[in-house]
């Protein structure tokens, strides 16, 4: 059957039938909420993830609609004076720029890690480890639906944040000027949201281009949770798994970087039909996600949803610690509750699910995955280890930190056994003076 997409936002969002479940006072909430946090919904959420009997605690109703509370009360008060009783829309513009602001759109000290090239700012490229770069075309800055998580918000609402990059001639510049570069990731917001034609634009100017350094092309996306029909009933969808074929067959590999936040996601005939197509063409699928209180905080659920991904025959990859924004404080869980789910998790799947590295931070200096937590000469720490580092040397060196059980993030963290900083402290403001800083893409796609 043809699917047909459809999205709901803040405009038409009482049109969906099964809010006859909702009192008029969580319409309002979501109506509120929403004018901070993006609000986008697919059809197929509404349909076949969400189950509406019992919405309230739905991971995927969570996941998409804004809840009252992700905002603290006084926000909440002066969205509902701005929306409610003022006529002019420029003081309600004004209430939600200055909270968003307030929430931390580009967290970790992140301005965009934009690289140079020919003296020039290559936007809509960056470029932080070595093997690895960036893309975000500038027709992908858009997902099937938004994540009241996700931290991308300034792109798709604040237009300052926007990147842009038309020009698939400048991104191969850059790949045969840095023959370090194996990957390139195509992330977005959605890259999948673009239309097969775009990617076929993208992908051929690559395979044209014969860049001997380039291995592999990633696509990061959440389209497989909330469109799997993208790669299925959609108009495009054989041109793009066509693609992938040709692609792969030039010598190029494909990795889908699939964003999976709920084993649920998983059982659809129609997220299963789409896998199997992408499958089919020789492309690799690997899995990632954040690990979020109220969604998926438990390692039952975790090792779960690992067995069921291999069972359909993707590879775990990454679990991720939540960032320091938007509606942090009502996702986020410490460290250590972090650690000691993903540890249960593991503890529960053999070794075929064990691929997976985690929970790691996205952080400044690298992606930091906390490895555990001992005891040494009676102080406690947690023990950690560089997954990915802005240098390379730093890469796989595990160091420590005092153990803090409310620890969130590196940046609460501090050296452990006397230490008076990390030991790549010195050597990162080197490198942060040195260049605008940035990295905004942590995979969360
Ligand atoms: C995670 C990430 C990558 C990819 O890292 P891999 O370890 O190769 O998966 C690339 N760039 C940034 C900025 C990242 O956060
Ligand atoms: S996490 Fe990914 S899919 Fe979700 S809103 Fe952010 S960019 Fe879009």
């Amino acid at each position: 059957m043809l699917m047909r997409y459809k999205a709901y936002t803040l405009n038409n969002f009482k049109k969906i039938s099964q809010l006859s479940n909702l009192s008029d006072l969580q319409i309002k909430d979501i109506e509120i909420v929403g004018q901070i946090l993006p609000f986008k919904v697919s059809s197929y959420i509404i349909d076949e993830l969400i189950d509406w009997t019992n919405f309230e605690n739905d991971p995927f109703f969570i996941l998409t609609f804004p809840q009252k509370e992700m905002i603290d009360q006084a926000q909440y008060d002066a969205v509902e004076k701005a929306l409610f009783q003022q006529t002019e829309k420029s003081v309600l513009k004004k209430v939600v720029d200055d909270i968003r602001l307030s929430l931390n759109p580009n967290p970790s000290g992140q301005q965009f890690n934009v690289p140079e090239f020919d003296g020039k700012p290559l936007a809509g490229i960056q470029h932080k480890y070595n093997e690895t770069m960036l893309f975000f075309p500038s027709q992908g800055q858009t997902c099937h639906a938004y994540c009241t998580f996700c931290f991308r918000w300034p792109q798709f609402s604040l237009n300052d944040f926007k990147f842009a990059m038309k020009e698939a001639d400048l991104m191969i510049a850059y790949l045969k000027a840095h023959p370090e570069v194996t990957d390139v990731l195509f992330t977005g917001g959605d890259p999948a949201i673009m239309k097969t034609k775009f990617f076929e634009y993208y992908f051929n100017a690559l395979i044209d281009a014969e860049i001997p350094n380039l291995k592999t092309i990633r696509i990061g996306t959440k389209s497989l949770t909330y469109w799997p029909y993208r790669f299925t009933t959609d108009e495009d969808a054989g041109a793009l798994l066509q693609l992938f074929e040709k692609t792969i067959k030039s010598g190029i590999s494909i990795s889908i970087m699939a964003h999976f936040n709920h084993p649920r996601a998983l059982e659809t005939s129609a997220v299963q039909e789409a896998i199997k197509r992408i499958l089919a063409t020789g492309a690799q699928i690997r899995t990632q996600s954040p690990i979020l209180k109220h969604i998926n905080a438990s390692g039952d659920l975790w090792a779960k949803m690992w067995r069921k991904q291999v069972d359909l025959g993707l590879i775990p990859y990454y679990m991720f610690i939540a960032r320091d924004t938007g509606a942090r404080d009502y996702f986020a869980l410490s460290l250590d509750e972090a650690y000691h789910i993903f540890n249960d998790a593991y503890n529960k799947v053999s070794g075929i699910c064990r691929t997976v590295r985690g929970p790691s931070m996205s952080s400044d200096p690298g992606k930091v995955h906390v490895i555990g937590i001992t005891e040494i000469n009676g102080e406690k720490a947690f023990v950690l280890r560089f997954i990915q580092a802005r240098n390379p040397e730093w890469v796989n060196k595990v160091f420590f930190a005092k153990y803090n059980a409310d620890a969130m993030w590196l940046n609460d963290l501090e050296p452990a056994f006397g230490e008076k900083e990390f030991f790549f402290i010195k050597e990162l403001n080197t490198m942060k003076s040195s260049q605008h800083d940035l990295c905004h893409a942590e995979g969360v796609n």
